[in-house]
């Protein structure tokens, strides 16, 4: 039995955009709950130099802290509850289990974002811990300029990784993650072309030095020296939710949205790294906010009592 009465909308996911999307629908006299199952890739960074605002950077665990205080300030809240599943009622309302009762929404927003491919190298988590292990050359590439960068990389998106790199660094080595993942001629040419190094993987071991270097042991060849290491193997997104409910995506798992950030089923929005755009903290707040406002022009008007 699905609960009431029926929310306006149901915001599954508290990271950035399901928290600015929660922010906008409250501040839009919506009633609206945020579900979370509290694995934001936000909380992972350590400290964010590129959100406009903070010229001192901001971790992100303070800035989902502040965005959780925003929203409780205009009413709202997060409940930590998983939604297991979402299925459309016989009335044409969403209806989410979740670990508490079924909730009920005329519409959802999917914030759910994606979940980092992890490298699986002897030695790789010290590195992680110590910062050392880097995911989003966008965000952080500036950082580690003229640094001694290799690149764990798989496919097409390894070599693109590593080239971008490249513009930061002269020092750029790629390995691949996989055995019988070699770049191909044509990627090889290019990674030449830039003076991008290829090594033999899979990486054997990482290993930090007393001089704070990472000691790098490829599949063949010496082991190598590197400053920071930068993981590209992609992301595996949480849209699940939405493709049982039919939603399409993209050849990559991300949902596929119009402007206004509407999946193909109708009253599904979605914002943030689940959709198919630049995975980025303001890219998640924006689209967050244009679909908050795209939502709360969907639903009847509310007239002042
Ligand atoms: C190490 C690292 C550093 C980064 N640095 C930067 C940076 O400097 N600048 C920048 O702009 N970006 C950075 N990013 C990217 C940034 O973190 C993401 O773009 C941003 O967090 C996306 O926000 P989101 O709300 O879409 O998803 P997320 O922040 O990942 O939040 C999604 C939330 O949905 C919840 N969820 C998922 N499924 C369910 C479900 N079924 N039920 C309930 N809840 C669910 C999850 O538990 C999670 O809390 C970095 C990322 C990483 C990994």
């Amino acid at each position: 039995m699905s609960s009431k009465p029926v929310l306006d909308c149901m915001v599954i996911g508290a990271g950035p955009a399901g928290l600015a999307a929660g922010i906008y629908l409250r501040r839009f006299h919506r009633e609206v709950r945020v579900f979370d199952g509290g694995a934001s890739r936000a909380r992972r960074i350590p400290l964010t130099r590129n959100y406009p605002g903070f010229p001192e950077g901001i971790s992100g665990a303070d800035l989902l802290s502040r965005l959780q205080q925003q929203l409780a300030r205009q009413g709202g809240g997060v409940t930590m509850q998983q939604v297991a599943a979402l299925r459309r009622g016989d009335d044409g309302t969403f209806v989410a289990q979740t670990s508490g009762p079924d909730v009920a929404a005329r519409t959802v927003l999917l914030a759910t974002g994606v979940v980092d491919v992890e490298p699986a190298i002897p030695g790789v988590e010290p590195l992680r811990l110590r910062g050392l292990l880097r995911y989003c050359p966008i965000c952080d590439g500036y950082d580690h300029s003229g640094q001694r960068v290799a690149v764990v990389g798989r496919g097409r998106h390894g070599v693109r990784e590593a080239l971008f790199i490249r513009h930061f660094s002269q020092h750029v080595a790629l390995i691949n993650a996989d055995a019988d993942d070699l770049p191909d001629e044509t990627e090889r040419q290019a990674l030449q072309a830039h003076q991008v190094e290829v090594l033999t993987g899979p990486a054997q071991s990482v290993e930090q030095q007393e001089d704070g270097s990472i000691l790098l042991t490829p599949a063949a060849g010496e082991p190598r020296r590197f400053d920071v290491l930068y993981a590209a193997l992609g992301t595996r997104v949480r849209s699940e939710l939405a493709a049982t409910l039919g939603a399409a995506q993209d050849e990559g798992g991300c949902l596929v949205v119009d402007a206004h950030l509407r999946t193909s089923v109708d009253g599904l929005y979605a914002a943030g790294d689940v959709v198919s755009s630049l995975s980025q903290l303001t890219v998640a707040t924006g689209q967050a906010a244009i679909a908050a406002t795209a939502i709360h022009n969907a639903l009847a008007p509310l007239r002042p009592a």
